[in-house]
């Protein structure tokens, strides 16, 4: 079995569409999602509706969680509170009640599958450093999990110490366990525009990051177009 991981599709309808060609490429034979289907980008509905009809296992990501309620938009900087907004004046309430049921974490084969933590699913907190990693360790049941909300591909590594790293393809170690983050489709944040997703063969034992080249100028258009901060169109042809 060869499962696709995706993670912070952010409403990039045009690099999901190139991530599902390549998913297809690939034999993938399974696609789950990280959380964040929508926010920042300007086709939320349209990303929603795909992950939707394929019946995509998805996790809850922050922005999930704030385009489909009325909380407060503490500490968020304005480009991302204004996207917020916008999401919400999009998704009609049935979309939004999808959005609102989605799970913190959820398991798919032998993974687990959450948007940022597993030591505090709901807080949203960001793994950049192995420290981070260590905290979310003692609360993985499975030897691999998969996480996003960082929009950073990397890998962490527990045996005795928690290492961690960028990767583009490893062999998994059985005796190890791994706690990996995928990159984002939507909006990368590694200083590489690529849109990015991760191949996990299951027979072959193998992780690897995928990145592809999408039209990165339709993506703008289309948030210029919205009346979306300019920022949120820039920072897609930087990849940060
Ligand atoms: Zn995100």
């Amino acid at each position: 079995m060869k499962y696709a991981i995706i993670a912070d599709i952010h409403g990039n309808l045009d690099a999901f569409q190139v991530v599902l060609e390549d998913i297809r490429a690939q034999n993938a034979t399974h696609i789950v999602c990280l959380g964040d289907v929508v926010g920042y980008n300007a086709q939320p509905k349209e990303c929603l509706k795909i992950v939707r009809d394929m019946n995509i296992p998805c996790v809850k990501g922050n922005h999930d969680d704030l385009c489909s309620t009325n909380n407060e938009l503490e500490g968020f900087n304005p480009h991302a509170a204004d996207a917020v907004h916008w999401t919400r004046a999009q998704l009609d309430e049935e979309e939004k009640a999808w959005l609102r049921d989605l799970k913190y974490t959820r398991m798919a084969a032998n993974f687990t599958m959450v948007h940022a933590t597993l030591d505090a699913p709901d807080k949203w907190q960001y793994v950049f450093d192995k420290l981070a990693a260590a905290a979310s360790f003692p609360y993985q049941n499975t030897q691999m999990c998969f996480f996003g909300h960082t929009h950073v591909p990397v890998a962490f590594m527990r045996d005795t110490v928690v290492r961690g790293g960028t990767y583009s393809k490893f062999k998994v170690d059985s005796s190890k366990k791994y706690f990996i983050n995928v990159g984002a489709v939507g909006q990368p944040r590694d200083n590489n525009p690529k849109s990015a997703y991760v191949i996990y063969d299951m027979d072959a034992q193998t992780i690897e990051l995928r990145r592809l080249d999408y039209d990165i100028e339709s993506a703008q258009r289309k948030i210029r177009e919205a009346g979306l901060p300019e920022r949120l169109a820039e920072r897609l042809a930087y990849g940060r």
